[in-house]
């Protein structure tokens, strides 16, 4: 089969080295003549991969004493509900910075649970940047500051760390955690699903300061409660065996690109090199997001004529490369470029779009 390069926004590309592993061992797991999907999650063989599944996050994102790092399911959006459920702590009052569609489903569901302040939108711009810290008006008593830092959907994403004094920054990372070192030690918690840079939908992650904990409200459904799965290392169900084993051969692949410090730069060029063809297209390719807040693994972008999609979309497929129509929220094309993506898919990307606007500018 000719080679496919997959843009799509997740679940997504997973590294071809990551899945010939898996394919190499399904039917026998380190000699135990039984797959990984198989085993009991209590037993010796798994609780090592679970273990060795949890130092390697740690060790990427170098996550410190201090914080629990738990791998639960619910997706993203159960996300949504599971934060305001076990950080309100007792609180009536939260701050949500709405830049886009996945801000707006966190506000949504914690609309539930508790008074939700918007603290800063750019709604009114389309979701086209993220509102600087000095248009934030943040809540004296909210019980925590919600971000979604990379918007999936916009293509916006934060270069920067809000400071919250002493209220805790929540962060959605769904679609650029791993992608770059980030300080999380400014962060009461971190979210996401684990379907774009860490492995197959189903498995979410949480990372979690300690001083936070304790504090769910009663009716927090046990397997969602941080405290509780903390106190389990996040086994008090049977967790997504499968999709644990696959998230830990991924941090194994990380590591040999260089950690999340040669990632980043891997990132930067291939961003670079899209935003570049689309910016100097001449206007055939637009992308409305401000520079400083362009994406690094979304990149949204529309054709001056609607028209021109299908036959964009048709060409595209032909050339093997997959999965790049737009969300109906913003219309046109989206190229989602996670950790896993070559920076050949984007220059093949590039040279199609480059020839496909000659064809037919
Ligand atoms: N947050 C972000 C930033 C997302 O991109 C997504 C899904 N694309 C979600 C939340 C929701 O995740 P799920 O579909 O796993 O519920």
């Amino acid at each position: 089969m000719a080679r496919i390069f997959n843009f799509s926004a997740g679940p997504a590309a997973i590294p071809e080295p990551v899945l010939k592993q898996a394919q190499a061992e399904l039917l026998d797991f380190n000699g135990t003549g039984m797959s990984v999907m198989e085993m009991s999650h209590r037993g010796k063989v798994f609780m090592a991969v679970a273990e060795e599944v949890e130092r390697d996050f740690r060790t990427l994102l170098g996550i410190p004493a201090g914080y629990k790092v738990l791998f639960l399911q619910g997706g993203g959006k159960g996300e949504f509900s599971f934060i305001p459920l076990n950080l309100l702590r007792g609180k009536t009052c939260a701050d949500y910075v709405n830049t886009g569609h996945w801000s707006a489903g966190a506000i949504k569901e914690a609309g539930k649970y508790c008074q939700v302040h918007i603290a800063a939108s750019s709604e009114s711009q389309k979701f086209t940047r993220v509102p600087p810290q000095a248009e934030w008006r943040l809540s004296p008593d909210a019980a925590y500051v919600h971000t979604c830092t990379n918007e999936t959907i916009h293509g916006v994403e934060y270069f920067w760390t809000p400071n919250t004094g002493d209220v805790p920054l929540v962060a959605d990372m769904s679609s650029h955690i791993l992608s770059r070192p980030i300080d999380v030690n400014r962060y009461g918690c971190i979210y996401g699903g684990a379907q774009k840079n860490i492995g197959p939908s189903g498995l979410t992650f949480v990372i979690v300061r300690e001083d936070l904990l304790g504090g769910a409200h009663p009716l927090t459904p046990s397997v969602f409660d941080f405290t509780q799965q903390a106190a389990n290392d996040s086994m008090l169900n049977t967790p997504p065996t499968f999709a644990i084993y696959l998230a830990g051969l991924t941090f194994k692949w990380l590591q040999a690109q260089g950690g999340l410090a040669g990632i980043e730069l891997a990132n930067i060029r291939k961003a670079a090199l899209l935003y570049r063809c689309i910016d100097e297209s001449g206007g055939f390719y637009t992308n409305p997001v401000a520079r400083a807040d362009r994406s690094r693994m979304n990149v949204p972008f529309v054709l001056n004529d609607d028209a021109l999609n299908s036959a964009f979309l048709a060409g595209a497929e032909e050339a093997g490369l997959a999965g790049l129509k737009g969300h109906k929220a913003v219309g046109g094309m989206r190229a989602s470029i996670y950790n896993a993506m070559p920076l050949a898919g984007v220059e093949a990307l590039v040279d199609y779009m480059k020839d496909f606007a000659a064809r037919n500018g």
